[in-house]
């Protein structure tokens, strides 16, 4: 099979010809039909992630159809499934006790612990594969599997926030507005400085307010949603935020944020952090989109051409979500 391997940090992906892998016990053959290019795979291909391995597979928003199964599995072959970042949890540690699998203490993470999907076919826990909505094609599903699913996760901690802000209108943000619309919220989104094209990308999801992250709303916010990984855009967000707001960084990786005055953060702001994923988030988010519904803007791509994929992202190019098409 054709995968698209991370041999080293800091250098471009190359292909490669592997033998299909064997599926243990509990774990699925996933003929890949579709994979989602996140942000994450760029930090791991630029080894900002510490804990991410090499060589390494990326690729962690697979949609696919079970070609064999291990002992133990009932999935039949040919269902389709979707796999996402959070491919492996304990079920033993006090987080998982918790109901917060999410913060495993023993977590594996997909595309980057476990080889992902950018290559014809992966093996995945099967416990992490889920059924998906059935009106999307493969290709327009992949992004609900990151992208979605941890903007949702960000979005569910905003609460009952009636004005929310988007910092960083990408993958995650442009299906995050959609749920926030159905929700009945109103949007304002924050892009980097005269990106036009964003912030019309913005306003045609139906934010109502789309400007530079250096400036101010029009009027407070109740919570802002960072997605763009720029430390300096927290103080920005606090500044915008009503007294008693949030502040949810959505991504996994972020530069230094910069030293502000504790007035942004008095009257009970709050910022918080979101990691990762819950199969009840999952469960949750991919009963919903399809009801909202979300539609997913997409760039698709060969797999081959999973490099260019990752250059656009990295230029800010992308309206929408690159998926590798296999
Ligand atoms: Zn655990
Ligand atoms: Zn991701």
């Amino acid at each position: 099979m054709l995968a698209m391997v991370l041999r080293r940090p800091k250098t471009a992906l190359v292909p490669e010809s592997r033998p299909v892998p064997v599926p243990g016990p509990g774990e699925l053959l996933i003929r890949v039909k579709a994979c989602g290019v996140c942000r994450t795979d760029l930090h791991v291909a630029r080894g900002e992630l510490a804990r991410a391995q090499s060589p390494i597979v990326p690729g962690h928003e697979i949609v696919g159809v079970v070609e064999r199964r291990g002992v133990g599995v009932e999935t039949p072959e040919g269902t389709r499934v979707g796999v996402p970042w959070l491919g492996y949890s304990c079920g033993n540690c006090r987080f998982c006790a918790s109901g917060r699998e999410n913060l495993c203490e023993n977590a594996r993470f997909t595309g980057c612990d476990l080889d992902g999907g950018f290559a014809e076919y992966a093996v995945t826990d099967a416990r992490f594969a889920f059924a998906l909505p059935e009106s999307y094609d493969d290709v327009h599903a992949a992004p609900l599997l990151c992208a979605g699913l941890i903007g949702y996760r960000s979005l569910s901690f905003t609460g009952d926030a009636k004005r929310l802000g988007i910092y960083g209108f990408g993958a995650a943000a442009h299906i995050v507005a959609q749920v926030a619309r159905h929700q009945g919220r109103r949007l304002f989104a924050f892009t980097s400085p005269r990106d036009l094209v964003a912030q019309d990308f913005a306003r045609s999801l139906g934010v109502e307010w789309a400007g530079d992250s250096t400036v101010m709303p029009p009027e407070r916010l109740d919570a802002a949603i960072v997605f763009a990984p720029v430390g300096s855009l927290l103080p920005l967000a606090l500044r915008a935020v009503e007294r008693g707001g949030v502040v949810v960084l959505g991504g996994i990786y972020m530069t230094d944020i910069p030293s502000f005055p504790y007035e942004l953060l008095w009257e009970e702001r709050t910022v918080r952090s979101v990691a990762n994923l819950t199969r009840e988030d999952a469960t949750r988010f991919l009963a919903l989109a399809p009801r909202v519904p979300v539609v997913t803007r997409v760039v698709p791509y060969p797999l081959s051409a999973a490099n260019d994929a990752l250059d656009a992202l990295r230029q800010g190019k992308l309206s929408g979500a690159a998926v590798l098409v296999t």
